[in-house]
């Protein structure tokens, strides 16, 4: 037996722009409103809790900010390929061939191979691993309204 604490908080949110290469109408910059939310599994500290539900709120949303407002560029994609022109960035699209010239700052550069919310859901994770300090605890991204993607320690 073990406790469990869920966030499902809506300010947890951010909006961005993606693109997916090889998909049919994602290949096209499109945006969405995504929303995390966290599951935490674990035992009780002295103060009886898992973790303090503030202090996770806070974590998260600091962990989210520099996704939010920006188009997430996955820069382990092979496809890709990214130039610094000034102060924009030059992303040449090698399956596609399209080619985008956008400002660096509108732009956030992520080490994940594709902006699926599976692939985001996990980067999630990976930034939370370091913050949080718990042993257990799973992410769910929404992406549209009842499509969810979600990693962790299962
Ligand atoms: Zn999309």
């Amino acid at each position: 037996m073990s406790h469990k604490l869920i966030l499902d908080d809506p300010k947890l949110n951010f909006s961005a722009a993606h693109f997916l290469i090889e998909h049919d109408k994602c290949s096209r910059i499109h945006g969405h409103n995504y929303y995390v939310k966290i599951e935490i599994f674990g035992d009780l500290d002295n103060n009886s809790m898992i973790i303090d539900f503030l202090k996770v709120k806070k974590i998260i949303l600091e962990s989210i900010e520099h996704l939010d407002h920006k188009l997430i560029l996955p820069m382990k994609n092979p496809a890709i390929h990214v130039n610094e022109n000034g102060n924009n960035l030059d992303i040449k699209i090698k399956k596609t061939e399209k080619f985008y010239s956008i400002p660096k700052e509108d732009i956030a550069q992520i080490p994940i191979d594709a902006s699926t919310a599976e692939c985001l859901a996990q980067y999630i994770y990976s930034i939370l691993k370091e913050r949080l300090n718990v042993k257990k605890f799973q992410i769910m991204l929404n992406e549209n309204t009842g499509s969810w993607a979600a990693y962790g320690d299962l």
